[in-house]
């Protein structure tokens, strides 16, 4: 067993954001670790720019060994598996083990799938971004039509990215498309779609993967071979089985200080973490970045903690895979080349600020 007095489980946003820090600033004591699934940490707001071809991989990603060493912070590449919450200690896929005397998770969230009936219907889930870039690499080399699960930011950035790559593209929305965005947003966006030939599906949740058909009930909705699924967070199960407090998705319950409800030896973050208020997307993950930065020092000096408070607006900028982008933030809306250029300027700062040399 190895023995950390910190582990940060997970290279989600917010621990690249306290690993910045430490490196840039003060590193709080102790024997400090990384876990992560792999070497590099993969930048979501990129991934359309990296399928229109705007992109090279290496632009999207983070590698993570010189941030570590910076920050004096060992890496554990691994996949963790489970979690012994009361004793903190952590079980991993190739069966090592590890605890710490405090732990914190920013390992945010699988794609939901609906039931499939029959293996006809080739499914890709957009989360891990390397297995699913592997995956859409493979698909490609004999495009095929494609359906799209998932009506949010993500789904609709990926539609635009992917349309002028396969023979027809539908797009499957549960409610409303791009729900929770404003009124204009959600006309810009409609308006992109059909200009690339995008069939998009509002209020039609898909309920069954059935051969090579996709179900709404009863109802036939869709008939190919390839569905590529951005349909959501869904809670790890692993996670949600641990012991945890959790809501009824199954994420991690903190309260202001970003602790768990039920062991506050154990911090959660991100899309893994549930706290009202703070939605599942990056931007909310990394202004948690240095709250838990400042709260993870504490406690392992024994200082009192401060609380994080979710900003109620956030800004949307949604790339439309031709170099622009849609903007919208509370009830304005705009769109063009230079919200593209405006979205890439702060994307590539996010990677360059966490780009250390080591
Ligand atoms: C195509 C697309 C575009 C998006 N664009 C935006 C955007 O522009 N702005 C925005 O705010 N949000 C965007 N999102 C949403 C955003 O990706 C997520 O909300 C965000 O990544 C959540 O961040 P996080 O820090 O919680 O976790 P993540 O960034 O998902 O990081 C979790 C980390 O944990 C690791 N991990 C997971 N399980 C394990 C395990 N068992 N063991 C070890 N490591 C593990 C993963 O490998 C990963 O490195 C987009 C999503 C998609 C799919």
């Amino acid at each position: 067993m190895n023995h950390y007095d910190l582990i940060l489980l997970g290279a989600g946003h917010a621990h690249l954001g306290v690993l910045r820090r430490w490196a840039l600033v003060e590193r709080p004591p102790g024997r400090i670790a990384l876990l992560s699934a792999g070497p590099q940490a993969w930048y979501s707001g990129m991934l359309p720019g990296l399928l229109a071809g705007r992109f090279a991989a290496e632009d999207c990603r983070i590698e993570l060994d010189p941030l570590c060493r910076a920050a004096k912070v060992e890496l554990l590449i691994g996949q963790a598996v489970g979690l012994e919450p009361a004793q903190r200690q952590v079980r991993l896929a190739d069966g090592r083990e590890l605890s710490g005397r405090w732990l914190s998770l920013n390992l945010g969230a699988e794609v939901a799938c609906p039931p499939q009936r029959g293996a006809a219907m080739q499914v890709l889930a957009v989360k891990p971004f390397a297995d699913f870039l592997a995956g859409w690499h493979a698909w490609q080399a004999e495009p095929q039509p494609l359906a799209i699960l998932g009506g949010g930011a993500a789904g609709v950035e990926l539609a635009l990215a992917l349309a002028g790559q396969v023979p027809e593209l539908s797009l499957f929305c549960a409610g409303q498309l791009l729900d929770g965005h404003n009124a204009g947003l959600h006309l810009r966006a409609w308006g992109h779609l059909r200009q690339r030939r995008v069939r998009v599906r509002e209020y039609c949740p898909v309920s069954l993967i059935d051969g090579e058909r996709l179900l709404s009930g009863a109802e036939p909705v869709w008939r190919g071979s390839r569905l590529l699924l951005a349909s959501g967070a869904r809670a790890l199960p692993w996670l949600a089985r641990s012991g945890l407090d959790c809501d009824e998705g199954g994420f991690v319950r903190i309260g202001a200080t970003l602790q768990s409800q039920s062991h506050a030896a154990i911090f959660a973050v991100g899309d893994c973490a549930s706290l009202p208020g703070a939605r599942k997307s990056g931007v909310y993950a990394v202004r948690q970045g240095p709250v838990l930065a400042a709260n993870l020092a504490a406690a392992l000096r024994g200082q009192p903690l401060r609380p994080y408070r979710p900003q109620r607006h956030s800004l949307a900028l949604l790339a439309t895979g031709d170099g622009g982008a849609l903007l919208g933030w509370r009830q304005w809306s705009a769109g063009g080349r230079f919200c593209g250029r405006w979205k890439d300027y702060l994307d590539q700062g996010f990677i360059r600020r966490h780009s250390l040399p080591g």
